[in-house]
């Protein structure tokens, strides 16, 4: 089980015009941009990629991908399995021009040559779901955020702040 069972490259173009559905996996430790961001690069990916063409001729890949990959905690410092299931619909162009005039619902995929490296593409993909600061749940955190004063309240209502707003605090703390 560590081979990627789905092909390196496909001709979009035609697997759309037959209506072609992919169903496989791809390894992690295959995606050296992806696994940089990662503690591990043990795993797989389930993808689901169904070509199709829509009634205005667009050439489209709707797809599905689910994984868990290991992150660590910005704040403990501990790892943690981090769940990514996303769903993405690429319109199919050749040229930037064609890119701009696509409808919202699709991302533009430009395909030149004909070719598309499925691993590529699914792992732009995964890249784009991971946290920006990745961290656990805080009530599955191991530490809480360092304050000034340590009572007990004002350590379970700091846990539930947005990252955001931690951030925002620590921020007004320095000046
Ligand atoms: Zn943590």
């Amino acid at each position: 089980m560590s081979k990627d069972s789905l092909p390196t490259q496909v001709n979009p173009i035609r697997f759309a015009e037959n209506a072609s559905i992919l169903r496989g996996t791809l390894q992690l430790k295959n995606m050296p941009l992806l696994c940089s961001s990662l503690l591990t690069d043990e795993g797989e990916v389930q993808v689901e990629l169904t070509f199709d063409v829509d009634r205005q001729r667009i050439r489209y890949i709707q797809g599905h991908v689910e994984t868990e990959v290991d992150l660590q905690c910005q704040r403990c410092l501990e790892s943690f399995k981090y769940g990514i299931i996303s769903d993405f619909m690429s319109g199919l162009v050749n040229s930037e021009e064609a890119a701009k005039a696509l409808p919202e619902r699709y991302d533009p995929l430009i395909v030149s040559d004909n070719q598309l490296i499925i691993k590529d593409m699914i792992e732009e993909e995964l890249i784009l779901s991971l946290p920006i600061v990745p961290m656990h749940d805080p009530k599955d955190c191991k530490k809480s955020l360092p304050l000034n004063v340590a009572d007990d309240d004002t350590a379970t209502s700091f846990t539930k702040e947005s990252p955001f707003k931690v951030i925002e605090s620590l921020k007004q703390k320095k000046e």
